[in-house]
């Protein structure tokens, strides 16, 4: 079931309350479809185990901290049963040490394993299973006029454990059951009829009942909490993928899969800027496919553009240092810039592009300086200071590019300020 379909209506303001009740209608039928149980506190298939990841997670510390001061409260209480009972106190120290003590601290090794935090409320029952059970031998033992207050410490320890617990409703229900049967079986072991005994179960179900309720709610609004943040994730998943889907077509070339002219604009404004701030070279060239029409007249358009998307990629390859860019620039030309290089750094970049290129070895019979398609590169770079522009740098890798060109093409020429003159 694809949860995007259903979007609980999260928001809530002051509406009317005829809104209210109709957004309370959708919203109810929208959450129906993750459930699985009846009672709709179970989520269906995969989510229910995610939804235990998320409380796992969400309730780990929370329930080590509770273990341990739960362990450290049972263990003070030692002093309460001996200002109650004075010397009969024996019996219930060997309950509440010898018995008790050894299965909190089990369970305290289980809840401060990492593993187990999908059995998180499993131990809680677990735990709280213990505390009754030894609770009520203790009652058991205790003399008649004291079973009262241990009685009801059993009542509070079930019931604040149901409602502070963090378990799923059907483990506080289970924790409940269990409260009720260990009561039956150590208070009635043979069926003695004890109607204080029996009016205080009744009494204690009542109270657990009203807990179990609360619990009840809890959990549900865990799991409507649990169902907004999942989808809001899934929505930002979907924004953020929608996203670079977007920037891809705003500055990836479709063709070549580069940087397209609009990336090539944005970087060389934002690394011009940087330049001139930190105060370092900015370098760029311009390469040119030699000859490229009478490559495309010898093998058609389409082998044309396979050339181009070859020549790019290897750029690309070339060109790695974090920060450098290549673009394409236009029809077979390719723009590369090169923040910190000075005009050597730049240049021997150029030559290793332009070997680069040679080596991929595209048959060219047309071409009259070499068997193979080849580049001519123009170089540039200089410090930007406020008397120049970024298009400068770009003009002058241009001039330098028309000049490797005039001089016999598959070579680099590094820009010389005589060429503006010159040409
Ligand atoms: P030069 O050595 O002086 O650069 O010669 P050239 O033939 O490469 O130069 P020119 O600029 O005259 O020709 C460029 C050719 O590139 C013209 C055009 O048909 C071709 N071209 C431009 N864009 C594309 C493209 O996207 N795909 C293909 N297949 N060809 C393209
Ligand atoms: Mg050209
Ligand atoms: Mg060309």
């Amino acid at each position: 079931m694809s949860v995007e379909k259903s979007v609980p209506n999260v928001a809530s303001g002051n509406h009317d309350n005829q809104q209210d009740k109709t957004a309370d209608l959708v919203r109810s039928e929208l959450e129906g479809q993750f459930y699985v149980n009846r009672l709709r506190l179970r989520f269906d298939g995969a989510l229910e185990a995610r939804y235990r990841r998320y409380c796992g997670l969400r309730d780990r510390r929370y329930i080590r901290q509770l273990v341990n001061i739960l362990i450290g409260l049972y263990f003070l209480y030692g002093i309460f049963d001996w200002m109650m009972l004075g010397p009969l106190v024996e019996p219930i120290y060997k309950i509440r040490y010898a018995m008790g003590m050894p299965g909190l601290i089990a369970v305290w090794f289980l809840v401060h394993t990492r593993k187990l935090d999908l059995y998180q409320d499993k131990l809680v029952v677990l735990g709280l299973f213990w505390l009754s059970v030894t609770t009520l031998t203790m009652v058991r033992v205790v003399p008649e006029e004291h079973k009262g207050l241990y009685l009801l410490s059993e009542l509070a320890i079930i019931m604040a454990g149901i409602t502070i617990g963090r378990m799923r409703f059907w483990p506080a229900l289970s924790s409940a059951a269990l409260f009720v049967v260990s009561y039956l079986l150590i208070l009635f072991p043979d069926g003695t009829r004890n109607t204080f005994l029996l009016y205080y179960l009744f009494l204690s179900s009542g109270a657990v009942g009203l807990c179990l309720l609360a619990q009840y709610s809890a959990d549900r609004s865990s799991r409507r909490e649990f169902l907004q943040k999942l989808l809001i994730h899934r929505k930002n998943q979907q924004l953020k993928k929608l996203n670079s889907r977007l920037k891809d077509l705003a500055e990836v070339d479709p063709l070549t899969g580069i940087g397209n002219r609009r990336s090539f604009d944005q970087v060389l404004d934002e690394e011009w800027r940087r330049a001139r701030r930190r105060g370092y070279n900015l370098a760029m060239l311009m390469c040119d496919i030699d000859y490229f029409k009478s490559y495309n007249d010898s093998f058609g358009h389409q082998q044309g553009d396979l050339c181009i998307k070859q020549v790019a990629q290897c750029m690309k390859q070339m060109v790695r240092r974090p920060g450098d860019l290549v673009a394409r620039y236009g029809g077979e030309e390719f723009a590369v810039i090169l923040p910190a290089l000075d005009v050597e750094e730049a240049a021997n970049i150029a030559r290793v592009i332009c070997q680069g290129v040679r080596d991929l070895r595209l048959p060219h019979p047309m071409s009259p300086v070499n068997d193979h398609v080849t580049i001519s590169v123009g170089v540039a770079a200089l410090v930007p200071d406020e008397r120049l522009a970024a298009g400068d740098l770009v003009g002058f890798a241009d001039e330098a590019l028309y000049f490797a060109k005039k001089s016999g093409r598959n070579r680099i020429q590094v820009y010389r300020p005589e060429m503006s003159s010159n040409r």
